[in-house]
């Protein structure tokens, strides 16, 4: 870490991917002292892109932005539009359009309509079984819905919160107007992507040339000589009810306010001086491993995302990000990435690059001489990819919602607020959370 300030102490951020980068940035663009420290040898986090020699792209699964983001970090011009972007379901050997397509089923039709129909006076859901299967029906929720939650977060969905289920929370007509306008304009207009702007047929996705690291690149420039990496800071040390130092790399610095955007059951250790954080410590998040196949040919899934909720594979999607986004991979052939959720440690964290894609490879014996176009497969590893919002801790992770409980301590970007935002929402939440900041550094708390 630099040498200490001897004026006032700086606000000290934790991590340097998007959100702690946003902060940063907009804190530094006011006149206010900032760091930011990154436990990795570069900024990005979980928005890094890797490209190797042939000319395949790997993100921590399939990543895509919005022409709004990129616009206000100032990459529009750096950008490709995204013109088609698809979801199927492959469902006992068939494949449904998602969402409408599962409707072709008279029984999933006919569950989802009497769920509808016995939603009046029902009572309030118990977890996100219960919201599926009273937004779904009992068909579609116990042979997609369900088994799909379960596979991705490693809980079952009795155990889960309902508020899990907000993030799927796109009204009907509204996703049908945006597909309408997705066809007609020949871009991917974002559906369920933002929820803090309204999503508008003039907000689609677009990928910046050689990654989508691009974004925290950009906000890095502006924050070089602020940025500590391999920083990782191990104690935030709380006075008095209010945060007055963090250690990183042995050493002290004063801190007039922290902004962390570390996991926040790592949070809760890092904490010193107050037991406020402590409930955190129980938060799980589910890692997984993407399994990125690449293929001679192209068009091998029938649309860019396809979701497999049948018991046996090892993963719960597949992505063929060049579907969207043809750069992805070089010309005549393309990329298949494999979700599968796991455990760190376990056989499928632990399985080389080899060995997961054998596994793969068996379960996608549909794919006509998948097995003869297959040339290898890279693995890409988080053990913290999604927050699992399980009911035994609901309550605390909307107090955390609300505030961390420690003055001019702010947790903030997906693992740092424990919740499932995409690119778009960790940035203006970011800004938000700053703005907050601003307010109470200068009218703090009585
Ligand atoms: C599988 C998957 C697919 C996704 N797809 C999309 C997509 O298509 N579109 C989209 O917009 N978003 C997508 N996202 C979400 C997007 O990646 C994240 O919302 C965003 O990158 C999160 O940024 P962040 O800064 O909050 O966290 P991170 O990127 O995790 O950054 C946190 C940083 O903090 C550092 N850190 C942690 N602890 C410490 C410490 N103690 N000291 C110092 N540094 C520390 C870490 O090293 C890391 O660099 C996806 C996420 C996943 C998991």
């Amino acid at each position: 870490m630099a040498e200490p300030s001897k004026t006032t102490p700086p606000v000290i951020v934790v991590g340097a991917g998007l959100a702690g980068l946003t902060a940063a940035a907009f804190l530094r663009r006011r006149g206010i002292p900032v760091r930011v420290c990154e436990a990795g040898k570069q900024v990005a986090g979980l928005a890094s892109t890797h490209v190797d020699a042939q000319g395949f792209s790997y993100d921590f699964g399939a990543h895509f932005i919005t022409n709004r983001l990129a616009a206000a970090i100032g990459v529009s011009a750096d950008c490709l539009p995204v013109a088609h972007y698809g979801e199927m379901v492959r469902l006992g050997g068939r494949t449904y359009g998602y969402p409408f397509g599962l409707m072709r089923s008279a029984r999933f039709l006919l569950s989802g309509i009497s769920a509808r129909a016995g939603q009046w006076g029902a009572t309030p859901p118990q977890s996100a079984a219960d919201v599926f299967r009273s937004r779904y029906g009992a068909a579609l929720a116990d042979e997609v819905a369900i088994p799909l939650l379960e596979s991705w977060s490693g809980a079952r969905a009795t155990d889960l919160a309902p508020s899990v289920a907000t993030v799927l929370n796109n009204s009907i007509g509204h996703t049908v107007l945006l597909k309408i306008n997705s066809r007609l304009r020949q871009r991917a207009v974002a559906i369920g992507y933002c929820h803090e702007l309204p999503e508008t047929r003039h907000v689609w996705h677009v990928y910046p040339v050689g990654g989508v690291s691009l974004l925290c690149r950009r906000l890095a420039n502006e924050l070089e000589s602020c940025i500590d990496l391999e920083t990782p800071v191990d104690r935030i040390i709380v006075e008095q009810g209010r945060v007055a130092a963090v250690r990183a790399n042995g050493r002290e610095q004063p801190a007039a306010a922290v902004v962390s955007t570390a996991p926040v059951h790592i949070l809760s250790r890092m904490v010193t001086g107050t037991d406020a954080l402590r409930p955190l410590a129980r938060f799980r998040y589910r890692p997984m491993v993407f399994a990125n196949l690449r293929f001679t040919g192209r068009g091998h899934l029938p649309d860019t995302m396809l979701w497999t909720p049948d018991g046996g594979a090892p993963f719960f999607r597949l992505t063929e990000t060049p579907l969207s986004m043809p750069w992805l991979a070089p010309k005549g052939h393309t990329l298949i990435t494999a979700d599968l959720g796991c455990e760190v440690g376990d056989a499928i964290w632990t399985a080389s690059d080899e060995e997961l894609g054998e596994r793969c490879l068996q379960y996608l014996d549909w794919i006509p001489n998948a097995r003869r176009r297959y040339l290898g497969c890279r693995v890409v590893r988080s053990p913290v990819a999604y927050p699992i919002f399980l009911n035994e801790y609901e309550q605390d992770r909307q107090a955390l919602a609300r505030s961390t409980g420690v003055e001019g301590l702010y947790s903030v970007g997906r693992n740092g607020e424990f919740a499932h935002w995409l690119m778009e929402d960790v940035y203006w939440r970011s800004l938000n959370a700053m703005r907050q900041l601003i307010r109470d550094q200068v009218a703090p708390a009585a």
